[in-house]
């Protein structure tokens, strides 16, 4: 069977709509996989895991500091009640139950603050003296590199040690959860990726490959990785 993903999707809070670029679908349709769009309840979220085979954490708005035990400060930028709670307890529940995820810009810090651990609310006014992280150039630009840790999941995906790759944020993860390493790093220490050895399938990066994947391999890797690990899941039936 082919594997169903799941793709969290962005609520436009005043429109009372759910969104979704469509890279992110088109991703997963040329890695072998099905898409299908996510959104509603706590109950929901819960509900869904038990249908899907993968799924990926897309990006959007900022996390609510509150799950890390921090008020918001000046830089936080654009936040959303609803996906967070929908997507913190979708994502605890995959961890739970090793469902295969991959994390992209605010899904990987998703992934982080899920789990335990926390981010910087806004780079440029927390960790001065850091590269552009929220470049003023296409999606399809790749504007700066990132060294992935040998050994690591991600280098066995990559083929590589070194990545360019695209940046669109101003958060980033500060404190990783229980159990997740690093498995990419910009040059001024901002972390860049991580994954999570114990777990079948759960990788995070701060890039954008839905931005990439038609021209960069290593971008359409990711995407292919999680839907082979999505593979095992659907074939061994849950
Ligand atoms: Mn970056």
């Amino acid at each position: 069977m082919t594997p169903l993903i799941g793709i969290t999707c962005s609520i436009d809070e005043q429109a009372d709509r759910l969104q979704l670029n469509l890279s992110y679908l088109e991703a997963i349709e040329a890695a072998g996989g099905v898409p299908v769009l996510l959104g509603g309840s706590e109950a929901t979220a819960r509900e869904l895991l038990s249908r899907l085979d993968g799924i990926l954490f897309t990006g959007g708005v900022d996390l609510d500091p509150s799950y890390f035990g921090e008020a918001p400060l000046p830089g936080l930028g654009e936040v959303s009640p609803r996906r967070d709670s929908f997507e913190v307890e979708l994502c605890r529940a995959a961890y739970r139950h090793g469902i295969p995820s991959l994390g992209i810009c605010r899904g990987c810090q998703l992934m982080a603050v899920a789990l335990g651990g926390d981010l910087y609310q806004d780079l440029p006014s927390q960790k001065p003296d850091t590269l552009q992280h929220a470049q003023r150039a296409p999606r399809s630009h790749r504007s700066h590199v990132v060294t992935v840790t040998a050994g690591s999941r991600l280098a066995a995906i990559a083929g590589g040690e070194t990545l360019r790759v695209n940046s669109f944020h101003h958060q980033s993860v500060r404190r990783l959860p229980p159990g997740a390493a690093a498995c990419a790093v910009a040059p001024d220490g901002v972390l860049e990726a991580f994954e999570d050895p114990g777990h079948p399938f759960w990788l995070a990066v701060q890039w954008h490959p839905e931005g990439l994947w038609q021209e960069d391999p290593v971008a359409l890797a990711l995407f292919r990785s999680l839907v082979g690990a999505a593979q095992e899941v659907a074939s061994r039936g849950r």
